[in-house]
């Protein structure tokens, strides 16, 4: 029998106020609670807080947080897994609109130099 039950709520903004899609179906994911029994001194606990207040909490202890779901694959995702999706989706973004412009570049640079030899051309 646990006794001894702690509520995590990590980002709350991030997690229930903005819409996320999921990694691998690109549906949008929902919330959902999940509740452990992590033991102080197991390897486990390095992961958790078991602070609560000025003291530590010792032996089994509940915890509760809220993951992303996804009904359609029925994965859960962390926060930290959704965040670093995210990332690389934002970074994916970036480099490929680099690379878009660097082709509009070259195509203009080639534009501008096929009118200077049509121009120079002897007549
Ligand atoms: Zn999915």
């Amino acid at each position: 029998m646990v006794k001894n039950k702690k509520f995590l709520v990590e980002a709350p903004i991030y997690m229930f106020k903005k819409k996320h899609s999921c990694a691998y179906c690109s549906s949008l994911l929902t919330t959902r609670k999940v509740t452990r029994v992590i033991n102080s001194s197991s390897p486990e606990a390095d992961g958790f807080d078991f602070s609560m207040g000025d003291a530590y909490f010792v032996g089994d202890v509940e915890f509760s947080w809220y993951v992303f779901y996804c009904t359609n694959c029925k994965e859960e995702v962390s926060i930290k897994e959704q965040k670093a999706y995210e990332d690389l989706l934002k970074g994916r973004d970036v480099s490929k609109r680099r690379v878009i412009n660097r082709i509009i570049n070259t195509i203009v640079f080639l534009i501008i130099a096929a009118l200077y030899i049509y121009i120079r051309r002897p007549r």
